[in-house]
């Protein structure tokens, strides 16, 4: 499993599990690794609610997409009621893309990819870093077309 994510500068590798490690924000009062990085997840849930999970606490991602941050997918559960959770839940299925950026190969729920697609989406990015920069020369292109 192989996943890269940048939302506040440096990107990192994350070779180890399915969730995506972040470079924390310089006031982040949880859990860090190697001092800088933390749980994508968990960033997202303190931005919003200025609340760390306390001991026993972990947070869950109701698609089963566990690196899918987008806050209205993340709830703060109690382990044994978020094992339960697990045991019940179906596996989400994902769709393997490659980044029109960086050509990264990273998965997106697929459900989500259909409705993008739907909506009229040709582009997809591994990250918020990647979709900003293609915008860019996704914008320069139109223009060069427009001139020509
Ligand atoms: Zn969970
Ligand atoms: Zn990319």
């Amino acid at each position: 499993m192989f996943s890269i994510s940048i939302i506040f500068g440096e990107a990192l590798d994350l070779k180890n599990g399915p969730y995506i490690l972040v470079k924390a924000p310089a006031d982040f009062p949880g859990k860090k690794y190697r001092g800088v990085y933390a749980y994508e997840h968990t960033v997202i849930w303190w931005l919003h609610t200025k609340i760390i999970p306390p001991e026993g606490y972990q947070i869950h991602h109701k698609n089963e997409c566990r690196t899918d941050n987008r806050f209205e997918n993340l709830e703060m559960v109690f382990k044994t009621t978020h094992m339960k959770l697990h045991r019940a839940a179906k596996p989400c299925a994902f769709t393997l893309l490659i980044c029109a950026h960086c050509n990264k190969p990273f998965q997106l729920e697929s459900r989500r990819y259909r409705e993008k697609k739907k909506l009229g989406q040709e582009y997809f990015h591994c990250s918020r870093v990647c979709q900003t920069r293609n915008q860019r020369n996704i914008i320069k292109l139109n223009h060069m077309k427009q001139a020509a």
